[in-house]
């Protein structure tokens, strides 16, 4: 084995709950994890203002903030987190090949791969303004939704999750406009005529976001374009609501792992094994339904212990920290 190749027990891919919480269980179970960062140190959250719903922080807590807390605690066992990006893998033999920067090579016993995904937007500039801001755009309404109590907001998307979305905002806020690019639904059947019967939802079809308008600091409203009418008007709104769709970070991992036709990695239904011996999927790299950071941290947890007991099987020498129950 050449010098520049380094050898790891557990090898963790991504930064965001679901990899720091593998991260604090493979280091409590003697594992010595290293953990690569990826690109954005935490993940999605880190696009999130104020986090409402994980449990343990009745006052709430910023996405950046509760990344740096969880870093520090996978840090308080001596995992390993790094800067680098996960370049190219290669899952073919026994042992788990990965590059990191396009030059590091390290061979893994495990990896846990909690890549995540990466909600699409737009690319509008005035979108990715006040995204970049905090101030008024969104890609997730159960995160984000509840800052919207009683304002009016606009939401783009015809697909299932638009759908849920919108009917989860119609709850919390005097009115919801969703945009819908096409003269029809993409959603089935059922969750369209669901958000076609609440009365404070108004559907706008073939139109499309000009432009989100605002006074440099928050959201105030829409642009928006009717593509049949040719006309174009603004909607009052301090909320802006993306929900087009998500991409799963897995494109170094295919031809190596199972995964669905939208790119999800396909787990070993009720564990985070995947069809790889010893490469193992947490977070929203494989959650295309939940996508929570509590669901991630879960998973984090299942990834750890799955690898903790797939090193035991494989190394008569490796003591397993965590009780089995099964
Ligand atoms: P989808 O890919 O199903 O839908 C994306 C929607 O966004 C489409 O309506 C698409 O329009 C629209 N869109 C894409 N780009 C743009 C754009 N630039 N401007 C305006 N609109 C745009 O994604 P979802 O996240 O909704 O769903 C992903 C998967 O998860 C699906 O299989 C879905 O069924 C499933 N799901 C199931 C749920 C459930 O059963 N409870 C809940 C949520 C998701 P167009 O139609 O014109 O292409």
């Amino acid at each position: 084995m050449s010098d520049t190749i380094e050898r790891v027990k557990c090898l963790i891919i991504g930064s965001g709950p679901a990899g720091y919480t593998a991260a604090i269980y493979a280091a409590r179970a003697n594992m010595s994890p290293v953990l690569y960062q990826g690109t954005q140190p935490g993940g999605q959250l880190t696009t999130t203002n104020e986090v409402e719903n994980f449990p343990g922080y009745p006052e709430g807590v910023t996405g950046p903030e509760m990344m740096m807390e969880l870093q520090k605690q996978a840090e308080r066992f001596e995992a390993d987190v790094r800067d680098g990006w996960v370049t190219k893998v290669d899952f073919a033999g026994d042992m788990h090949k990965v590059w990191v920067n396009g030059e590091k090579e390290i061979h893994a016993d495990t990896v846990i791969i909690s890549t995540g995904a990466s909600a699409k937007y737009l690319g509008l500039d005035s979108e990715q303004k006040y995204l970049k801001l905090g101030g008024g755009v969104s890609a997730c309404a159960v995160c984000d939704g509840f800052f919207y109590r009683n304002q009016e907001v606009v939401i783009v998307g015809a697909g299932d999750s638009a759908c849920e979305e919108a009917h989860y905002l119609s709850k919390l806020c005097k009115k919801v406009t969703m945009l819908v690019r096409r003269d029809e639904f993409r959603a089935s059947k059922i969750m369209a005529q669901r958000v076609k019967n609440t009365e404070n939802i108004e559907i706008l079809f073939n139109t499309e976001t000009d432009e989100v308008l605002g006074d440099g600091q928050v959201v105030h409203g829409v642009r928006v374009y009717n593509k049949v009418t040719k006309e174009k008007q603004d909607i009052p709104a301090t909320g802006f609501f993306v929900a087009i769709g998500h991409k799963p970070n897995t494109d170094i991992f295919k031809g190596f792992l199972d995964l669905d036709e939208t790119g999800y990695i396909i787990n070993v239904p009720g564990t985070a094994k995947t069809n790889v011996e010893g490469v193992f999927v947490s977070g929203d790299a494989a959650d295309h339904v939940y996508r929570q950071a509590i669901t991630a941290a879960g998973t984090g947890c299942m990834a750890a212990l799955d690898a903790e007991r797939y090193l035991a099987s494989k190394d008569a020498n490796f003591e397993v920290a965590t009780p089995t129950y099964n």
